[in-house]
């Protein structure tokens, strides 16, 4: 195989063309630096966006993040606040000086987006619109008019170093290898979803085979893999997303029936309770069923309970398929495939214990919102599944989105951003006495999107900036 050696050097070389290395891009070309991007993949345009992510077609129509908007522009609280809901629920191993460039950023990177790239916004939800990936196009655009250079289907395979320093990086296209030398380099490659052996290794197999709803089969860890040979740290690799999913693969009763799933009741296979299912959020619930018979379940309620949110059942995406009816809860029973005699005893025990709202004296109690189950028709939604979305460990970067080493020192010449980086900031805990992997994912403003519109932009400025 022949290897070329570019003659040409860059400022600034970006490993992975998704949002973080997009948006890093059009900053380092802001600042005057000469960059190129390279992906492995195709661009991301038309059809391929579907084809390319989330195999099972996932339900998003919108890019959110942040508990809703890539961008919203506005803070869920004051910063100090969102701190303290991190630093709580990453079991004090979140790294807040990094939430804290990112919690004072985002805002007003958000009206950066709208107000000076002009990227369509949405002024009913106050956010910036776009359907998943298909928001590179319009960085596409901003990145030509800025004089990026892209190099698609072009993998990176290593990196290129002169002692501690990171000068550049290998590549292979179908022309063969290249070595591009640059200034600087930003990882952002994505994180290990499409890596099974990375899964297993890090975050289990009771999660590595879970139906894929958001992430990439296509981020296979390169980055890591990379950034391991340099001595690179890592962080919660364990840590990774589940949130409840339904037969379409969409965004499920939990997110779609947000008050009306409170009112009904979630059983297995074995027509038993498993959670407290009037605290429990989505990713709970999802990570519960992860240790069911079957690693499904179904949502159970009667017709009062509809008829409390009537406006929620109505506008179920696909609830044609998604949610079955009976007229009895033997029928119901059979089109669930549980035992109807099992289906029975469970709900009359459960209605048995139903007052004031709480049903206590059961084997998984319940704390609040219980409803009788009596009235026909009966409606299940199943299966409910747990859907993967990514793993949200990784790089461990400092506030100028330098890549750090097992001594915490940055790596000369190397930056970081996006889901490569660990932005999980947590471990797994314990929500509704279930193992739940988030960590601080949704604490509040911090989702992979919103953090990789902060850190990439970041990483844009710091790299271009580098010496
Ligand atoms: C359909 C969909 C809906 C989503 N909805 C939401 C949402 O509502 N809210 C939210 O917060 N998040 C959402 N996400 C997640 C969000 O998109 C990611 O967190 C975010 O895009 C991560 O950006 P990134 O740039 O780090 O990674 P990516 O966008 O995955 O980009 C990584 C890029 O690196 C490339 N690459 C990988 N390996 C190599 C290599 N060796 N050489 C060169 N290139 C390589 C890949 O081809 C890819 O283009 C959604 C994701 C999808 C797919």
């Amino acid at each position: 195989m022949t290897n070329v050696i570019t003659d040409e050097k860059q400022d600034v070389l970006i490993l992975g063309g998704g949002l973080a290395g997009l948006v890093a891009a059009v900053e380092a070309a802001s600042a005057g630096a000469k960059v190129t991007v390279l992906d492995k993949m195709p661009p991301m345009r038309g059809k391929r966006i579907d084809k390319l992510y989330a195999p099972g077609g996932a339900a998003n129509d919108t890019y959110r993040a942040g508990g809703g908007g890539l961008a919203r522009f506005a803070l869920e609280g004051p910063i100090d606040e969102l701190l303290e809901r991190h630093r709580e629920r990453g079991w004090g191993r979140v790294d807040l000086e990094l939430m804290r460039a990112h919690l004072e950023r985002v805002d007003n990177y958000c009206r950066w987006l709208r107000d000076d790239l002009k990227m369509p916004y949405d002024s009913k939800w106050n956010r910036v619109l776009g359907r998943g990936p298909a928001i590179c196009p319009f960085f596409y655009g901003v990145c030509e008019q800025k004089g990026v250079r892209f190099l698609f289907e072009t993998k990176a395979l290593k990196f290129l170093t002169e002692g501690p320093r990171v000068t550049g990086a290998r590549a292979r296209n179908r022309q063969g290898e290249f070595d591009f030398k640059a200034r600087a380099v930003i990882l952002a490659t994505g994180s290990f979803t499409g890596n099974q052996e990375m899964m297993l290794k890090w975050v289990g197999p009771e999660i590595t085979y879970l139906p894929l709803i958001t992430g990439s089969t296509h981020n296979t860890g390169d980055g890591l893999i990379m950034a391991a040979e340099l001595g690179a740290r890592m962080d919660n690799l364990s840590v990774c997303h589940v949130r409840t999913t339904d037969k379409l693969l969409g965004e499920g009763p939990s997110r779609h029936m947000v008050n009306l799933y409170h009112l009904g009741i979630y059983i297995n296979r074995n027509c038993q309770r498993f959670i407290d299912e009037g605290v429990a959020d989505s990713d709970a619930i999802a990570n519960a069923i992860v240790y069911q018979p079957g690693n499904e379940a179904a949502l159970i309620f009667d017709d009062k309970a509809r008829a409390m949110h009537p406006e929620e059942f109505d506008s179920y995406p696909g609830k044609e398929e998604a949610i079955l009816t009976a007229g009895a809860l033997e029928e119901l029973a059979l089109r669930i495939r549980v035992d109807p005699a099992g289906l029975k005893k469970t709900i009359a025990g459960y209605n048995s214990r139903v007052s004031d709202g709480k049903a206590p004296d059961l084997p998984v109690p319940r704390t609040k919102h219980a409803l009788a189950i009596e009235k026909p028709p009966f409606y299940a939604v199943y299966p409910v599944w747990p859907g993967l979305n990514h793993p949200l460990g990784g790089l461990k970067i400092d506030t100028r989105t330098r890549v750090l080493n097992l001594e915490n020192e940055a790596i000369p010449g190397l930056y970081a951003a996006g889901s490569i980086v660990n932005w999980a900031f947590g471990r797994p805990y314990e929500l509704a006495g279930v193992k739940t992997y988030k960590g601080s994912y949704h604490a509040g403003s911090s989702s992979g999107l919103a953090t990789a519109l902060t850190f990439g932009r970041m990483a844009g400025q710091y790299a271009a900036g580098s010496e």
